[in-house]
């Protein structure tokens, strides 16, 4: 037996009786000695190694997650179509889905790569611009309550 050979069939030696050839090569080659070695360490690790146990809070998070994430703003149309379509379709219409989904991928991108036009650079108004504005906003405001209290008191001067 060669070296490819006892490679090839090292992983069965692992469950069964190597066989009178096998333990010949083994004896005499080094490189495969070293490797049947380390392939039976590895396989006694994976047997001592448990599955850890999820934690205390597992349970408290898992549920906190789901119920943040019904809380939330429905997904895009997209999105819902996408997961009514690996989710909630039967399993005889996912076919059509699929090709709807498709087409609708088809025009949407068609949409999309018309509509991704450069299009001319957005002048970004400044933090001052804005404040300015949303005091020009508040004071337009505040001259309508005024005029509304102008009204009230005429209208109480009037009545006396
Ligand atoms: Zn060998």
């Amino acid at each position: 037996m060669n070296c490819p050979e006892t490679k090839k069939n090292m992983a069965d030696w692992l469950f069964a009786p190597i066989p009178e050839e096998g333990r010949k090569h083994i004896a005499e080659c080094a490189g495969c000695a070293e490797a049947l070695a380390s392939m039976e360490k590895t396989w006694k690790l994976l047997d001592e190694w448990q599955a850890p146990e999820p934690s205390a809070f597992f349970d408290a998070r898992l549920y906190a997650r789901l119920r943040r994430e019904r809380e939330e703003a429905p997904a895009g149309l997209f999105e819902r179509a996408k997961a009514w379509i690996l989710y909630r379709s039967n399993l005889h219409m996912r076919p059509l889905a699929a090709g709807a989904m498709a087409t609708l991928l088809v025009v949407g991108g068609g949409t999309f790569a018309l509509l991704d036009q450069p299009a001319a650079p957005v002048a970004q108004a400044s933090a001052t611009v804005r404040d300015l504005q949303s005091y020009d906003g508040n004071a337009q405001l505040f001259q309508q309550l005024n005029a509304l209290d102008g009204d009230e008191d005429s209208a109480t001067s009037a009545s006396n």
